[in-house]
């Protein structure tokens, strides 16, 4: 056939199927090609043009695609292989030819090596992930099956190297994209050359039972054929024999010789309604044994390619059992092409599809063969690909990062050791700096040098990824204790100083095991090289030995009080020692039950008063909380109390906030916002809104102190809309 007459093949092709499809510009680009392609030579000695030609006839014939694509499958090796540009064919063409082309071009460039299947997985991944249009991958199987289809012409080699690729990447593509006749025809190509002599074996064997099986095969179709015409049941009935790579694979699993693998023959039926399919499931069974435990009903639970058909095995009057498949002709278009049937009904509605419209084909490769409805559901909830980039190492292998990842990330991907040494970076070849973000199909290499200084802190900032940032703190946290510590310190010092708190009070050695308890570090030593190197804060050291500074200075205020000068000093009379409960002195009752009042919630530093209940202990009130006031007291006064606050309280103590706001959107997220940085646990919000248009939230928090407390009400009270910040009592 001549280049002339391949190209008029073509068109005829596409015309059978798409008489609208744009000729002159497919003719365009066949013209352009050749003119670009002119003067190279194939492997075989044929002109280069034929190649492009054989391609777009692939997409045209067996995936039925748009205009566009068979454009891009003629123009698909102008860019890497010519002096042609993207601008070339977008002025030429159009824009998105160009980046189908140029797509395909991506792929093309990808260099595999031998690998595990995990990696296996993520390349399958990443060339649907860079494909973004679902045409760049349909086009690039077809490219590889015309190369799987010549590949007598290379080296052994490259013969190998590339049906592995074929057979581990594209062929479950194929698959998974629903295109069986193509994933066959790849399986079968790339194991003529993997497994030459177990191809042959099973070529020659069918070859010379080919009289035999086309007897059977005949033989059972018209018995087939008659019964189903004897119910006019409208159908089609065709039989095969499976294609070598699945008897292979059959060998090859159950461990058995070709004589041993008699389950050679499929058939197919073809009718008009999903009824009629299972009407011709009754006659099959009617006509030949089932055998148990092989029928499978994918019409009313598809397959997650979407693939729809009944299976059934049955044994043959001659003792040879086969399968039959029974569908609809719909189901059969979409079953023989897969995601290209889809495209083409979406093409033969309004103009082109859009990607967004096959984003599901993304989600199926997360689908493992055979995987039920119910995991299908769930992948489809999972956009793998919208969080995920897939880069190469200089060798090969895959790395799956997060979208966003920079060399910081990639280099501690690979080992700590890498990242702790890293100089340099370069994507595709090129230095970059460390910020830069990596896009899919990179190939990333880091650059590390013995003498490298180390992770800077600024990378903790740059990393995506929690693996990389818990990395470079280990490495803080190790390596660099002295200036940990010496960092950690001085924030440490400065927070204190903010506070208007002494680090005198500190160190003092009276001091200092109650305040470490406080931030449950051993020495002050490792809590300046926690603050050091990120694991803590100085804000957060200092807020929680806040409470307890506080009132060392406090005392230390009240002892300076009694000795001025001006007053003759009076001996203090030792204080009774007298012991708290929960941080409450009671005056003159040692141990006693202590509990605090629900209608006004005291904390530390409130003014207090106590309370002897019937059988509950005391009751500790505020001063000012209308159940203590005076009138109330009237008639019981011998049962109320001094009581104060000791100095061991609690770490928190529960109350309540009551903020009155003019009801808005998001006045929720604002309080909970100013609660989290004052780091106020609440264990309560209830709001209620008032029909003059006004919210009532009233807030269970624990609080430290009155210091907190006064603190949270302020930032409360900073929000806006917000007009009253009170703390109930009575
Ligand atoms: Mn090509």
């Amino acid at each position: 056939m001549t280049i002339q007459e391949q190209y008029e093949l073509l068109e005829k092709t596409v015309r059978s199927y798409n008489p609208a499809a744009d000729f002159d510009h497919i003719r365009a680009a066949f013209e352009y090609a050749d003119r670009c392609h002119d003067g190279q030579k194939r492997k075989s000695g044929e002109p280069y043009i034929i190649h492009p030609l054989a391609v777009a006839q692939i997409v045209a014939e067996e995936l039925k695609l748009d205009s566009e694509s068979i454009e891009a499958a003629l123009l698909h090796d102008v860019i890497e292989d010519t002096p042609a540009t993207h601008e070339d064919v977008a002025r030429l063409f159009s824009p998105t030819i160009a980046d189908l082309v140029e797509g395909v071009s991506k792929l093309t460039r990808i260099q595999y090596a031998t690998k595990e299947d995990e990696q296996m997985e993520n390349l399958r991944k990443m060339l649907i992930a860079m494909s973004k249009d679902i045409r760049v991958i349909l086009i690039k199987v077809s490219d590889r099956l015309h190369n799987m289809r010549t590949m007598e012409y290379q080296s052994p080699e490259k013969q190998k190297q590339k049906s592995l690729e074929t057979m581990e990447i594209y062929a479950p593509i194929s698959h998974r994209l629903g295109m069986q006749r193509i994933k066959w025809e790849l399986e079968d190509l790339s194991l003529k050359y993997l497994d030459p002599v177990g191809y042959e074996e099973i070529i020659t064997r069918l070859e010379s039972k080919k009289a035999e099986y086309d007897a059977f095969l005949l033989r059972t179709q018209t018995q087939m054929d008659d019964r189903l015409n004897e119910l006019a049941i409208e159908h089609m009935v065709y039989g095969r024999i499976k294609h070598p790579y699945s008897i292979y694979r059959k060998m090859f699993n159950q461990n058995k010789s070709l004589d041993e693998i008699f389950d050679l023959f499929a058939f197919r039926v073809l009718v008009d309604t999903v009824g009629d399919c299972y009407n011709v499931l009754g006659v099959i069974h009617d006509i030949y044994k089932p055998i148990p435990g092989r029928f499978k009903d994918y019409i009313g639970t598809e397959k997650p390619n979407g693939y729809q058909s009944l299976h059934t095995t049955v044994m043959g009057p001659d003792g040879l059992p086969f399968e039959v498949q029974i569908r609809t002709w719909k189901m059969h278009e979409i079953a023989e092409y897969g995601v290209a049937a889809h495209w083409k009904y979406k093409q033969h509605g309004q103009g082109a599809g859009t990607e967004g419209k096959y984003e599901w084909v993304r989600r199926l490769l997360e689908n493992q063969e055979g995987a039920d409805a119910e995991e299908y559901i769930h992948s489809l909830k999972v956009d793998m690909f919208a969080d995920e980039v897939f880069v190469f190492t200089p060798n090969g292998d895959v790395q799956n990062l997060p979208a966003g990842a920079t060399p910081i990330d990639f280099a501690y991907a690979i080992h700590s050791a890498v990242g702790n040494s890293m100089v340099g970076a370069k994507v595709n070849n090129r230095i970059v700096t460390f910020d830069h973000i990596l896009k899919n199909g990179d190939i990333v290499e880091i650059m590390t040098s013995k003498s490298a200084k180390g992770p800077s802190r600024d990378w903790m900032k740059i990393a995506k990824s929690s693996e990389a940032r818990s990395k470079i703190r280990q490495w803080f946290k190790k390596e660099k204790r002295e200036e940990n510590i010496a960092g950690g310190r001085s924030s440490f010092e400065q927070e204190l100083k903010h506070a208007g708190l002494s680090m005198k009070d500190v160190t003092d050695s009276e001091n200092l095991p109650h305040l470490l308890k406080k931030v449950s570090y051993g020495t002050l030593e490792e809590m300046y090289a926690a603050i050091g190197y990120g694991g803590f804060t100085a804000q957060k050291a200092v807020s929680r030995m806040k409470g307890e500074l506080l009132r060392i200075s406090r005392q230390h205020q009240a002892e300076e009080l009694t000795v001025k000068p001006e007053e003759p000093p009076i001996p203090v009379p030792p204080r009774p020692m007298s012991k708290s409960e929960q941080g409450i002195i009671v005056e003159g009752l040692d141990n006693c039950l202590v509990k605090f009042s629900r209608c006004c919630t005291p904390v530390p530093g409130d003014e207090i008063v106590g309370f002897i209940t019937r059988g509950y202990g005391v009751s500790v009130h505020r001063a000012d909380c209308p159940n203590a006031a005076p009138e109330r007291r009237a008639g019981q006064e011998g049962r109320w109390l001094r009581v104060t606050w000791g100095s061991d309280t609690n770490d928190s103590y529960p109350t309540t906030i009551d903020v009155v706001c003019k009801d808005r959107m998001h006045l929720i997220l604002d309080i909970s916002t100013a609660l989290s940085s004052t780091n106020t646990f609440v264990s309560g919000l209830n709001s209620r809104s008032t029909e003059d248009g006004f919210a009532v939230i009233r807030l269970e928090i624990r609080v430290r102190d009155g210091a907190q407390m006064k603190a949270i009400m302020n930032k409360l009270h900073q929000i806006s809309g917000v007009l009253q910040v009170t703390r109930p009592a009575g």
